[in-house]
């Protein structure tokens, strides 16, 4: 580990006040400097309540917006400006208007896993740990079009048995996962406990003995006696899943759950975003706004996530 490094990044932290967020699927190493680490909305609320005048968020360009969605006065930072989200990419706010004047009663909900424009021409925001909760919340009576993850969708419409419009996006990391990979580890450790993440293709999640958040999934293994798991989401899950549960064996769903766009954040560009400002995440105010307001639905619901 480059000692240098890592002193410069404290030395920079301190003179921005800044607060360094590091999602999930992370490397290690970045997850190791930040002052918090988990999930995307999880992330912009805690930053939101620290008196920070910066955020570096380690992640991907949704959710440095969704921080500055929240923190409005705050200066925030993303290190590589092309760590995008293909998912969020999925739809664009025009398309999202064309659907909705197709279904003029319907509610939209829209995943947290999407761009501030679209959350500002959703109804409700939605996190994989508390979709389930958001839509069983709405009227029976009225329809519901779920952006952009289908698949997302597909395991709302099994738990609560409601039939929704789904937009076809999907993550392209983890519907790389196949159900081969996962019966292949499963041979190898017939005894692990298998945890896969509602992006991941049907079949895959029929193979799980739980579909969980990644937040989820920390406090499951916290709450569980077995010993050994297997993992079937992004990669960098397996180092937080170790920290929860250091007695415990994680193993990976084969090697192909890797976001490219996450793994764009480096400590190299985390110092040089501190160093340089860059790269700054604007929200247009308006936009902003009514992107809040379906993040502020959703937490009404169910409220802490
Ligand atoms: S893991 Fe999937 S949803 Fe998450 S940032 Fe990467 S492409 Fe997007």
């Amino acid at each position: 580990m480059d000692q240098k490094l890592l002193e410069d990044i404290r030395e920079l932290k301190a003179q921005r006040r800044a607060v360094l967020l590091a999602h999930n699927y992370q490397s290690a190493e970045v997850q190791d400097i930040a002052d918090f680490c988990g999930d995307s909305l999880g992330l912009s609320i805690q930053a939101s309540k620290t008196d920070a005048e910066t955020i570096v968020f380690c992640g991907v360009r949704f959710m440095a917006e969704t921080a500055k969605v929240l923190s409005p006065d705050k200066r925030v930072l993303l290190p590589d400006r092309r760590a995008g989200c293909p998912m969020a990419d999925m739809i664009t706010a025009e398309e999202l208007r064309d659907l909705k004047a197709k279904h003029p009663d319907a509610l939209v909900v829209c995943y947290v896993n999407s761009t501030a424009e679209v959350k500002a021409e959703s109804d409700y925001c939605c996190t994989s740990a508390n979709a389930v909760a958001v839509v069983e919340s709405l009227p029976g009576d009225r329809k519901i079009l779920f952006v952009p993850d289908q698949h997302l969708g597909r395991f709302v419409e099994q738990r609560t048995g409601r039939q929704m419009i789904l937009w076809p996006g999907y993550c392209t990391t983890h519907v790389l996962i196949s159900e081969d990979d996962v019966l292949q580890v499963k041979r190898q450790y017939p005894d692990a406990v298998v945890m896969a993440h509602p992006e991941c293709s049907e079949p895959v999640k029929d193979l799980a003995d739980a579909l969980l958040s990644t937040g989820q999934m920390i406090k499951f293994v916290q709450d569980s006696s077995a010993r050994r798991f297997i993992v079937v989401t992004e990669i960098g899950m397996i180092h937080p899943l170790k920290k929860a549960r250091p007695d415990a064996e994680f193993f990976p769903a084969g090697t192909r759950g890797v976001c490219p766009n996450m793994k764009k954040i480096t400590l190299e560009k985390v110092r040089a975003s501190l160093a340089d400002l860059e790269y700054q995440i604007e929200v247009p105010e308006e936009i902003r706004v009514k992107a809040a307001k379906s993040l502020q639905r959703m937490v009404e619901i169910r409220p802490g996530n």
